[in-house]
């Protein structure tokens, strides 16, 4: 599927309209890659439900984009979704349309819905290998159209940040991140931690790699910093045979087997009590095993937003290792999922994903023992 012609369960992206907005010579040029979200919806008059729409109605919300002086060229996707709707289909298309135009840009904006947001901008952080250019992810808890509204600010602040160089003249951000309210985020450590406040997201594991308030201040040492080199690749094929167990109180021996047994599902993420625990009863313990000795994969991610898996601190967490689960340390939910998807989806076997899960790649989780 090339983003020149991406259709995607009835949603892609098309062609970049190029310099929508002309700026001047030498001015930075990036590209609006519009996924939908409520930044762009409007209210049905009758029901005040909200609705995504097209990206022309977004500008012309923020005639104020032009006196950037940037170049910024666009691409849509058709129709504009809300992200509840997002898959690895979509996600393709993003990474696709950043490829394809890679060279002509100096960085990417993806407007987005919030709620998938971090699962996107996770998965695009895998996906992007050798990424050296900023894939700045934004949108809105309000419609830009709304007489009050955080989606101008978002915008305009996702842009300068996507044009923003560090004193040698390269790309301040040099990886998939997530610009909202006052804060940047690495995408790929993100969790939407709010449905209300406007500073929607939060990255419990690791400092923000920017604040925006008066001033926008970046923290380099911070910053993902690519060593490899090569060019960009986008692999934009992904492996969905990936399931979430969520452990509570009270969950039967049934209930799990039957989780665990899911048809075609390679690997699940075993989402655990505080460091990385579950419980000890035999039952438990077994049914885990099996599912491992079956050739399953399983990753243990704490229910905590804010700490990682210690699975050798207390007994409960032993037995999860004992029974070869594997540890996602400080992973987030969302990541692990993404990663998963992106590891299987490069055709490994559940033993060399195994390997990799616990390994930082593009500075998703903190591995024992390194500084933050
Ligand atoms: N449901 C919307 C979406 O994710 C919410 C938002 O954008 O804030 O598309």
């Amino acid at each position: 599927m090339s983003p020149n012609s991406a259709h995607t369960q009835g949603s892609g992206a098309t062609s970049p309209r190029e310099a929508e907005l002309p700026g001047g010579p030498g001015a930075p040029r990036l590209l609006i890659i519009y996924t939908g979200g409520t930044i762009g919806m409007v209210r049905d008059p009758k029901t005040g439900a909200l609705a995504p729409f097209d990206f022309d109605h977004l500008l012309d919300n923020v005639p104020r984009l032009a006196r950037l002086g940037y170049s910024l060229g666009r691409v849509q996707f058709h129709p504009a979704i809300d992200s509840s709707n997002m898959s690895p289909t979509h996600w393709a298309a993003i990474a696709q349309a950043i490829e394809a135009n890679y060279a002509r840009y100096d960085g990417f904006v993806v407007l987005h819905g919030t709620d998938t947001m971090a699962y996107t901008a996770s998965a695009l952080s895998f996906m992007l290998e050798n990424l050296e250019k900023p894939v700045i992810v934004t949108g809105s808890q309000l419609p830009i159209s709304d007489i009050r509204e955080d989606g101008t600010t978002n915008l305009i602040t996702a842009l300068q940040i996507a044009a923003a160089k560090d004193d040698d003249g390269k790309p301040m951000v040099r990886e998939v991140a997530i610009s909202f309210g006052d804060t940047l985020v690495r995408g790929n450590r993100a969790t939407k931690a709010s449905s209300t406040e406007f500073g929607a997201f939060q990255s419990f594991n690791y400092p923000a790699l920017a604040t925006m308030n008066l001033h926008i201040r970046f923290r380099e040492e911070l910053l993902w910093r690519p060593s490899a080199g090569g060019a960009l690749t986008a692999h934009t094929t992904l492996d969905p045979a990936v399931s979430v167990v969520f452990l509570h109180p009270g969950i039967t021996e049934g209930s799990l087997r039957a989780q665990l047994a899911e048809p075609g599902v390679k690997a699940f993420v075993l989402r655990t009590y505080g460091a990385g625990n579950a419980p000890t009863t035999p039952w438990f313990t077994s049914a885990i095993a099996d599912a491992v000795r079956g050739g399953r994969l399983i990753v243990n991610v704490t229910q905590c937003p804010d700490g990682g898996v210690e699975e050798t601190r207390y007994d409960t967490g032993d037995a999860l290792a004992e029974a070869g689960v594997v540890s996602g340390y400080d992973l987030t939910c969302e990541a692990a999922i993404a990663k998963l998807m992106y590891l299987f989806g490069k055709g490994l076997s559940a033993s060399e994903v195994a390997r990799l899960m616990p390994r930082s790649l593009r500075g998703e989780l903190t591995e024992p023992g390194a500084d933050l």
